[in-house]
This record gives C-alpha cells, sequence and structure tokens, in this order.
C-alpha cells in the first residue's frame, strides 16, 4: 500500500509515517513545516519507502504532485492553541481548501481518505463523557473556532463528498494526545508542564486547574487511526483515553515524575476553555477491538525520558 499522509512532519503525523514504514508500506509526507519541523522525521528520511514534500495542502495538491496513492491520512493542521491562536486564517484554510484537496486526491485515486478531526467539535461540552452522537457546544466567533469551527467544517465536507461522490471517507475525533517529539514552546498542557518541570521554572496552571483533560500516549492514537483506516467504516469515532485528570493533577504528576522543585504557579484561563473533556470510547472498542494500552504515569514516564534525550542531544551540539 502507498499512503499520503499530510501534516506528516508534525508530532502525530511523524509518528504515523513511521507505523506505516514498519508494516511494510511506502509513505509520501506533505508539509508547510507551519508547525513540524522536518527533524521528526529525520529517523525516517532516509527509508526508501519515505518521501517528504514540502507543500501547503491548502494551495492544492494533485496526483502528479503525490503519485497514486491507496490510502490518505489528513492530518495537516495547527492543533496547538498557541499555534492556531497565531495563525487563524491559515487554520481555517487547511481544515476547508486543504481537506478539499487531500479529498479530491483521494477521488483521483480511488482511495480511502481519514480526517483527522477533534474532541474539539464537542466544544465546551454539556454531555460528559462524549460520545459521537453528541453535536457539540462550540463558540462560533470566539478565538478557538478558526480550530473547532474549522474542524467541524471539514467534517461536514468530508460527510458530503462521501454522499455526493462516493469517496471512501471516515473521520476520527482524536482527544488529547501527547509524547515524543512535542515541542517545549508548542502550547499544550503536557509539553509545556515538562519543559517547565526540566527548566525549574514555574508550572503554568490556567485558572484554578479543576478543569479535566483525557490523555492519550501517541502510540496508542497511531495504532487506533491505522485500524480506523483499514476499514471501511465512515465514523465519526472517538479515539482518545478515558482516564480523565484534572489540570492540577497534571501538573503534579509532572513534578513527581521529572523529580522537579518547581512551583505552580496560576495563570489566567484562555477565553472559551473547555472545563471538561472525556472520550466515551465504546465505538472504537466494538468497531475496532482498540483501546488504550500505556497509562498516564507510564506515557509521561517515556515523554519526560524523551525530553531529557532531547535536550542532552542538544547540549551536546552546542557544545
Ligand atoms: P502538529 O501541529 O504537530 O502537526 C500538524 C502538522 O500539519 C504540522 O507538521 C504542520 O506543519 C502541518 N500543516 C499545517 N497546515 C498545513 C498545510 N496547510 N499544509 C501542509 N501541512 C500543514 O499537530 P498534531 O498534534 O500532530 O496534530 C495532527 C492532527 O491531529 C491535526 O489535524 C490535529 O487537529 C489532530 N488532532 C491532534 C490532537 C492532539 O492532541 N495531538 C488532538 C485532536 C486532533
Ligand atoms: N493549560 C495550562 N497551562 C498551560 C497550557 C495549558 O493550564 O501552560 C491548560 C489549558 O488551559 C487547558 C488544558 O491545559 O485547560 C489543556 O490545554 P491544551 O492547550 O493542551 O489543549 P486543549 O485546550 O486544546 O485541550
Amino acid at each position: 500500500m502507498r499512503a499520503l499522509v499530510t501534516g506528516g512532519a508534525g508530532f502525530v503525523g511523524s509518528h504515523v509515517c513511521e507505523a506505516l514504514l514498519a508494516a511494510g508500506h511506502e509513505v509520501v509526507a506533505v508539509d508547510s513545516m507551519i508547525s513540524g519541523t522536518p527533524s521528526n522525521v529525520a529517523g525516517i528520511a532516509r527509508h526508501p519507502g519515505f518521501r517528504l514534500l514540502r507543500r501547503d495542502v491548502s494551495t492544492g495538491l494533485s496526483t502528479s504532485l503525490v503519485g497514486e496513492v491507496d490510502l490518505v491520512l489528513h492530518l495537516a493542521c495547527p492543533a496547538s492553541p498557541a499555534d492556531y491562536l497565531a495563525h487563524p486564517l491559515e487554520t481555517l484554510d487547511v481544515s476547508s481548501r486543504g481537506t478539499r484537496s487531500a479529498l479530491d486526491v483521494a477521488r483521483a485515486c480511488g482511495a480511502r481518505f481519514v480526517l483527522a478531526s477533534t474532541s474539539e467539535v464537542y466544544g465546551d461540552p454539556l454531555v460528559h463523557p462524549q460520545r459521537e452522537e453528541y453535536w457539540g457546544n462550540v463558540n462560533p466567533v470566539g478565538p478557538r473556532s478558526v480550530y473547532d469551527e474549522g474542524k467541524r467544517f471539514a467534517e461536514a465536507l468530508t460527510a458530503a463528498v462521501r454522499r455526493a461522490e462516493g469517496v471512501n471517507t471516515g473521520i476520527v475525533r482524536i482527544f488529547n494526545t501527547y509524547g515524543p517529539r512535542m515541542r517545549g514552546h508548542d502550547g499544550r498542557v503536557v509539553p509545556t508542564f515538562v519543559r517547565q518541570a526540566l527548566d525549574g521554572e514555574p508550572l503554568t496552571v490556567a485558572g484554578d486547574g479543576s478543569q479535566t483533560r483525557s490523555l492519550c500516549y501517541v502510540d496508542d492514537l497511531v495504532e487506533g487511526l491505522l485500524r480506523f483506516a483499514s476499514t471501511d467504516d465512515p465514523g465519526p469515532v472517538n479515539l482518545g483515553n478515558p482516564e480523565e485528570l484534572t489540570v492540577r493533577q497534571i501538573a503534579r504528576d509532572v513534578i513527581e515524575a521529572t523529580g522537579s522543585t518547581s512551583p505552580l504557579e496560576q495563570i489566567d484561563l484562555p477565553a472559551d476553555d473547555p472545563k471538561v473533556r472525556c472520550p466515551d470510547i465504546s465505538r472504537a472498542r466494538e468497531l475496532l477491538g482498540w483501546e488504550p494500552k500505556v497509562r498516564w504515569r507510564e506515557g509521561l514516564q517515556r515523554t519526560v525520558a524523551w525530553f531529557r534525550e532531547a535536550r542532552g542531544a542538544a547540549d551536546e551540539g552546542a557544545a
């Protein structure tokens, strides 16, 4: 099989490319590097089955550019609030025009298409945990809407192209995922706290830290995503780890895992910050026989180990 992975040099995308190559497939990754970096795929750059193209998918993709493919995984989109707030229009573009061009490649090739959507389509949810049937509670004009509404549009487009043009599309709704290769400065809670703890800086807890998130280790997410890609199911299917934690607890666990003496510091809660988030993964269990295997403390240890190693390598490079 030959797969196109948009956003393939991002955090999740780079792990997806690796997993596809390890399973014996060929991969063409397309990435604009707006929030990704070639160093994420440095380990597979010389693999004979791998190609990385630096392109903005919002300005169009074609089979003459990427070649024939059997699978399109559309992951391109800034995903950290810090990134999509810094690039609001690019975020809307990649979810609209970018999704359209990725869908066009799938149609031209007769390929399976999978959209990486998000738990953010549920907004600040009034139903807890979130099932796929829930339609969400999103502020359409708030600062986060570029991401939330962008993904809601991408879902609508994906579903419409399946109905109108018969493309074999599917939608996964990914809940907060963490692990190696997240950037220490990407603004998301786990890499931010780990970097702060390792630097001896205060851990910046937003609001009173009572808001919850459910954190999935990246290897589990990739396994669920690839299992879903091998079906013809339209989704949406939630992929996430139902182990729900308060942000304050996440901060405490990071302090413990790093052995840091950093204090916690309260910062302002961002606008429209969801108060709770936890996936109901019954559908993924039934359809894919999938559930996360890596418990939070274990995934956190692995992530801290990676951050330590990456910093060691950077220090050696500088010396
Ligand atoms: P990321 O920012 O690390 O990766 C996104 C990648 O897409 C980056 O490499 C970026 O450069 C690339 N990209 C963005 N716009 C592009 C464009 N116009 N053309 C080409 N490339 C473009 O984020 P991530 O965490 O790896 O997220 C990957 C996907 O998974 C995103 O679609 C995101 O919405 C979705 N998702 C992630 C999470 C999570 O917790 N990591 C949760 C829900 C959904
Ligand atoms: N958060 C925090 N401190 C930080 C970064 C994030 O307390 O330095 C909080 C954030 O306000 C939110 C939660 O952690 O309540 C998860 O934020 P993240 O940006 O990782 O993801 P999202 O809000 O998209 O779920």
